[in-house]
């Protein structure tokens, strides 16, 4: 087996069981590995620390899978390690009222960049490293014995395949029948049209799952304002909390469409709502001209910040939007805010709704704290893995 060898003083974070190794944190490469090789990782004296995969192309050069110096990584550990994810989403999979969620959370899970989601009868697969990449056959086939999906296909995301230096996946039905043009699938009771085909990221947003239902149980008999609404997540809990009124606000058609289509075969038609396709900040302050107000709010953004790198832009970014917000809810109104840039962490968050409070000229009570749910754990040993986080604020 190939090995590679750290600089001096880097054992610190693999000691303490981090998967990444940096290309800059590595001293020599003993052979020539190809991209997704298993290798040896030791520290600077040759002392062995774990088993990781290899890909010189990544900005993480190295991702680590095993810290037992034992254990051989066969085909028989690849198909523990995802028997082990899928095992502890039991109570989801038990559940009757909802049937979409992840399955395989990536590093969370200890398969670094394979991603698995199920909706309904069919499940999506993310291959993003080269490494996982060569378990797909073995991959396939535990997912078939373990879930007995009519079909498995491919939504590897193309630009977190070109960081690792792999081509774009062709896509497409990998095992059994293609999925539908639009599949249905149920979340806390709800039914949703996923459209997998041109859906976003994969066709619809499972990790708020929780967070729409906590949201909802506010919403009773209010006014409801839905900003970056996508298929309707957060309006449509809201609608069979008994909602009085939602209007929402997505710059996607696509996501209107589908949203409207979500109203109608879940049978919501009757309460008041309005879709407004618009991009957000411009519609903000067209309802503060026109001043309307609102007695809640929600505001789920695309990530603001992709990277450290991009977090000044992205908290004033953050601050203005949530600064609009506040000015058009009602005196001791809701906001239900989100970030899902892992760079900002929940202290910047409550400090970005700090300043925007200040902007605003209001006094913010933080009321709840929303995280990720139960199907994209967060690994002790891997903060960068926590990344989506919101506040419920009451604004007076
Ligand atoms: N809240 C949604 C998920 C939101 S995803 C749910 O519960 O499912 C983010 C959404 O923001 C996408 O639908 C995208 O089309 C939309 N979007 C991105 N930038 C926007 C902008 N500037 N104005 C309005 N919508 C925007």
């Amino acid at each position: 087996m190939y090995s590679v060898r750290l600089k001096k003083g880097k054992e610190k974070a693999v000691k303490q069981l981090h998967p990444w190794i940096f290309s800059g944190a590595i001293e020599q490469v003993k052979g020539k590995p190809e991209n997704g090789d298993i290798i040896t990782l030791t520290d600077y004296n040759n002392d062995f620390l774990a088993y990781g995969f290899y890909n010189d192309q990544s900005r993480v050069a190295v991702r680590l899978l095993e810290w037992n110096q034992e254990t051989e990584i066969n085909e028989s550990w690849w198909r523990k390690k995802i028997q082990k994810a899928v095992g502890a989403r039991q109570d989801l999979i038990q559940k009757e009222d909802t049937n979409t969620y992840r399955l395989i959370f990536s590093e969370a899970d200890f398969l670094p960049g394979l991603i698995v989601d199920r909706f309904a009868d069919f499940l999506s697969v993310q291959l993003l490293t080269s490494g996982v990449e060569r378990i797909k056959p073995i991959l396939l086939d535990e997912l078939q014995q373990l879930l007995k999906p009519k079909g498995i296909f491919d939504r590897s995301d193309a630009s977190s395949r070109t960081h690792e230096g792999l081509e774009a996946s062709s896509g497409g039905v990998l095992s059994g029948i293609e999925p539908p043009e639009f599949l249905t699938v149920k979340e806390n009771g709800i039914l949703y049209d996923v459209n997998i085909v041109q859906g976003q990221k994969s066709g619809f947003y499972c990790d708020q799952r929780d967070n729409r239902r906590l949201v909802a149980d506010y919403a009773k008999g209010k006014r409801m304002l839905d900003c970056f609404s996508y298929s309707g997540g957060f309006t449509l809990n809201a609608l069979k909390q008994g909602v009085l009124e939602v209007v929402s606000v997505d710059s996607s058609a696509l996501a209107l469409e589908t949203l409207k289509r979500n109203i109608e075969i879940n049978k919501f038609n009757k309460i008041p709502h309005r879709f407004i396709q618009s991009d957000v900040n411009k519609q903000l302050r067209q309802f503060r001209e026109s001043d309307e107000k609102f007695d809640i709010i929600v505001l789920d953004p695309p990530k603001y910040a992709p990277s450290r790198s991009a977090l000044t832009k992205a908290s004033r970014a953050y601050k203005d939007l949530n600064r609009m917000a506040m000015l058009l809810l009602k005196e001791g109104g809701l906001l239900a805010t989100y970030s899902c840039s892992g760079a900002v962490n929940i202290s910047l968050f409550k400090q970005i709704m700090a300043w925007a409070a200040l902007d605003a000229g209001k006094e913010v009570q933080f009321i709840h704290q929303f995280c990720q749910p139960s199907d994209h754990p967060i690994r002790s040993s891997f903060p960068e893995g926590e990344y989506l986080k919101g506040l419920l604020c009451r604004v007076g």
